[in-house]
């Protein structure tokens, strides 16, 4: 690439409309513009950069026998139908592009392809004999992401290599699933990715396991609770941990105490003098399931803990064949005016007991009965505080059974940092913040039974096929590489990502032993293979190497003063270390280079 004939423009100034570095130096570099809200152009050089991340994730999946497709983003109705997800995805969720076409038949813009690969596999696969199958495409995905930000880490458009497998049992899947893991660990790594494979949660899907792939970086929107020895890493919406002992209650009767102006734990324990984990704190949640039906939830729960959201809802979610419901669509802290609606009378909020009966609730608003949960930190407790179902008063020493029955017990608490581990107590959970670039799925059966999808056994029964599925965010991932390499001057690509390997900078393109000295290197290096571009720009020399630097190519060469001595400067530009190199050694050097960053 001539930079004198290219689309190539850098901006001075920070963007505005960025807020994390990586964001910021992929709009003032020229990769990316921004189109409309979570839509960008991928440029020219950011299209190369995203065919190398490409062209590794391939090979990778490739290197397991996974087979590569193109399946259609323009996706039909009736197979989300089907599977159960048309209206979670277009209104529960809503994250669904969803539009109806000329002749009145709904289709929508694919967000995933779970519903369109089954149908393949349901045509095609008979019996175990073609087992197992695993298919991969890499393509535009499409969201309407309520909160589309930070440029290619959250777009309404991006592109994922997205993997799908079909087995004729679990242990098969188990063997894919692992090889999978792998394969995304040499991606990550050859990307130049400093990451982490955490446990994730999977949702109300069920199936027996799944892991995130995270880079660690400030700008990450998930938490990563992990341990220092390197044998537990967890996404803080599924991770466990032993909480901190209770301390013991220095209540031992029970009784009914004015606690005026104490509706909030800290509150409360300044007014009686006790721990936070001698109280049990109810909360109320309001859940709503995909057939209407809305049930008020109350958990209990030790004062010093925090109910983990994400562990409640999938409570819930197998909860939902009581309400004669197939999943859970919300749910939310209700507010006063959510409240209203259900109430019969006004709650003693921040006084509520686990006994509070169910006459709160007006008849023919949600169902009758106060769905009750206790979490284990919580069902442990004796002679523990806990309101009074009245405004401004407490109960302590009030014991499980004897005063209130004991809820269903679940573990929906959150795990915090500092926590003990549970594989090792002596060890304590630290935190990050990581990006997820890459998440694998064991999905076991849930597709293929909603969708009719079956195989022959070698016994001759018709059985469900089990899956897999593998996302990688390609476009995620590239932005991620630059968060996690940059400076004060601009972008440091890894060398296997880089759009380009190397530019060379004629300080004076007016000087014909320089252009004829970087026309040569130019033809030379390209004809070797090594990607090079010409900054033959009519600019200032301290302009190119700003944008030099900008754009993160990891070699500079310069064909300035040192070419009297039949040299060129190389400036590497992770380190900013310049060494003079003589012109006829400049590909050997530059190779060689190259070859020890791919190591
Ligand atoms: P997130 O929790 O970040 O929304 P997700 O769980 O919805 O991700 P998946 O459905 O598992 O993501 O998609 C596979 C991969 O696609 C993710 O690991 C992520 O790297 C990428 N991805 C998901 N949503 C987006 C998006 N809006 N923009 C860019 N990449 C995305
Ligand atoms: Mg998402």
């Amino acid at each position: 690439m001539r930079l004198s004939q290219s689309l190539f423009v850098t901006l001075r100034e920070e963007p505005a409309e960025a807020e994390i570095p990586s964001h910021k130096l992929l709009l003032r570099a020229g990769y990316i513009r921004r189109i409309g809200s979570g839509l960008y152009a991928y440029l020219p050089l950011m299209w190369r950069v995203l065919n190398k991340v490409r062209r590794i994730v391939q090979e990778e999946m490739d290197a397991t026998g996974a087979q590569e497709c193109l399946l259609p983003q323009l996706q039909p109705a009736e197979l989300w139908q089907q599977s159960g997800r048309w209206d979670t995805y277009t209104q529960a969720e809503g994250i669904m592009f969803a539009f109806t076409d000329r002749q009145q038949r709904e289709v929508a813009l694919g967000p995933t392809h779970e519903e369109v690969i089954t149908a393949v596999a349901r045509d095609m696969i008979r019996s175990y004999r073609q087992l197992p199958q695993n298919l991969y495409q890499i393509q535009s995905k499409f969201r309407d992401e309520i909160r589309p930000r930070f440029g290619l880490m959250r777009g309404r458009e991006f592109i994922m290599k997205d993997a799908y497998s079909f087995h004729a049992n679990e242990e098969s899947l188990k063997e894919t699933y692992q090889a999978m893991a792998v394969a995304y660990s040499n991606m990550l790594r050859r990307c130049g990715l400093e990451f982490r494979a955490v446990d994730a949660d999977s949702g109300a899907i069920g199936g027996s396991g799944s892991q995130e792939f995270m880079v660690l970086a400030d700008a990450g929107e998930d938490d990563v609770l992990y341990t220092a020895d390197g044998h537990y890493a967890a996404n803080v919406e599924k991770a466990v941990s032993v909480p901190a002992a209770a301390v013991a209650s220095i209540f031992t009767s029970k009784e009914e105490v004015a606690t005026p102006a104490s509706d909030t734990i800290e509150k409360l324990t300044n007014v009686l003098k006790c721990a936070a984990s001698s109280i049990v704190k109810n909360v109320l949640y309001q859940a709503t399931y995909d057939n209407g039906t809305t049930v008020i939830v109350l958990v209990s729960i030790r004062g010093d803990q925090k109910v983990n959201e994400v562990k409640l809802t999938n409570e819930l979610s197998k909860r939902a064949a009581d309400y004669q419901a197939k999943t859970i669509i919300g749910l939310v802290v209700p507010d006063g005016e959510a409240m209203s609606k259900w109430v019969a009378q006004p709650l003693p909020l921040g006084y509520i007991s686990p006994g509070i009966g169910d006459d709160c609730l007006k008849p023919g608003t949600v169902i009758a009965k106060i769905l009750r949960l206790v979490d284990n930190t919580a069902a442990d407790l004796t002679n523990f505080v806990t309101g009074a179902d009245r405004s401004g008063y407490h109960v302590t020493g009030a014991n499980w059974n004897t005063d209130y029955p004991l809820p269903a017990q679940v573990d929906v608490r959150t795990a915090l940092v500092g926590d003990r581990a549970v594989h090792d107590p002596s060890q304590t959970l630290e935190t990050a913040r990581g990006i997820e670039v890459g998440h694998i799925f064991q999905l076991g059966t849930k597709y293929s039974e909603a969708m009719g999808a079956t195989f022959t056994t070698e016994q001759g029964t018709e059985q469900p096929l089990v899956m897999g599925c593998y996302g990688v965010g390609v476009s995620r991932l590239a932005q991620a590489a630059v968060e996690q390499s940059y400076d004060k001057d601009g972008i440091i690509w890894p060398v296997a990502i880089a759009p380009y390997h190397v530019i060379i900078c004629v300080p004076n393109i007016t000087d014909a032993a320089q252009m004829t000295a970087a026309e040569q290197l130019y033809q030379e290096l390209n004809a070797a293979g090594i990607e090079t571009i010409l900054d033959d720009r009519d600019e200032r020399a301290g302009v190119k190497f700003k944008d030099a630097d900008l754009i993160g190519i990891p070699y500079r060469i310069v064909t300035g003063r040192s070419l009297q001595n039949g040299q060129v400067e190389i400036v590497t530009r992770s380190t900013k270390q310049s060494q003079e190199i003589p012109v006829p050694e400049v590909q050997g050097v530059i190779r060689s280079w190259i070859a020890a960053s791919m190591e």
